[in-house]
């Protein structure tokens, strides 16, 4: 096939990234273009996984303690915009949750101690340097992190039209030639999204069942529990930091009026502030 240096074409790349499949769809002038930006963007995926999992022993995020420890910028970031939504969601949004995630991982009770160990307040930020006021704190990114990730895999590809879906959080830069977004579908809505993300929190995926009880993956802290009733959430920000976090925050709070605060907007699940509208959302040049 010859190929029109003018003309965009549409590549797609899908890698397992993240403990989940992470899809790329992009146009470029030709194959050899799309390559380069695949590689880019996966590749930042997976160093800032290396940051950011609490899967990964030697993790950056595992290395913190009660010692105060210098940070790279992106952990730096992610941590300081966390502890806006903490603050917003009043503790609802945690990701000091890691204690009682490693119990749920292991489909443990929850106990006293684990529950006293999760508290925002409790992890300080200061100077680019980072620490826990408790002993035995644990930082969890799963909510937020795929969101961040994204956001950087859309920049790194360093193409105009750029979408990242990594399971239920997608990053739209640009749009498809000729369109005015990307369409992509969220919770059973149907967005056109341009310079803008929408994430998912919900439990359709992620749970284990006990006496005819679903146990999800998303905790509230303030009780300690997992979520057992079943709703998805999804938020529409401008970036997919900022929309991965707020879906989680609506989905435990319960408050639709937290993401106004961030200029975003929850877009499906049942208190859906759009109406049941098919939304258009169109943020201004976000990055
Ligand atoms: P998904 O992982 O399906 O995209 P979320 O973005 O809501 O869904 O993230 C859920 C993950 O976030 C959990 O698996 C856990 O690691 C972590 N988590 C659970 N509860 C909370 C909470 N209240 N605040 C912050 N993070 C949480
Ligand atoms: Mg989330």
């Amino acid at each position: 096939m010859a190929w029109n240096a003018n003309k965009l074409s549409r590549f797609e790349a899908v890698e397992p990234h993240m403990g989940t499949l992470v899809g790329i769809t992009l146009y470029a002038a030709n194959p050899a273009m799309a390559k380069a930006a695949f590689e880019r963007g996966f590749a930042r995926i997976a160093a800032l996984n290396r940051l950011f999992s609490d899967y990964l022993e030697d993790s950056e995020v595992n290395a913190l303690s009660t010692t105060p420890r210098k940070v790279s910028r992106e952990l730096y970031e992610i941590l300081r915009f966390a502890r806006e939504v903490s603050r917003a969601s009043n503790g609802a949004f945690d990701v000091t949750i890691g204690p009682l995630t490693r119990l749920w991982r292991q489909k443990l009770p929850l106990t006293p101690e684990a529950k006293a160990l999760v508290d925002w307040q409790a992890l300080r930020l200061e100077r680019g340097r980072v620490w826990f006021t408790k002993p035995g704190m644990k930082v969890d990114l799963g909510a937020i992190g795929k969101g961040f990730a994204a956001d950087a895999a859309a920049r790194a590809c360093e193409l105009d039209n750029v979408l990242i879906a990594a399971s239920g959080d997608i990053v739209c830069r640009g749009a498809p030639p000729g369109e005015s977004g990307w369409r992509v579908q969220a919770a059973g809505v149907t967005l056109r999204l341009r310079n803008a993300a929408v994430s998912t929190s919900g439990d359709a995926r992620q749970y284990f069942e006990r006496n005819g009880v679903r146990y999800s993956h998303i905790i509230d802290p303030r009780s300690g529990l997992s979520m057992t009733t079943q709703l998805e959430v999804s938020a529409v920000a401008r970036n997919g930091m900022t929309a991965d976090a707020l879906a989680t925050a609506v989905r435990v709070s319960g408050d639709t009026s937290i993401p106004k605060r961030f200029g975003a907007q929850v877009v499906a699940g049942p208190t859906a502030s759009t109406g049941g509208h098919p939304p258009e959302f169109a943020a201004p040049g976000s990055d």
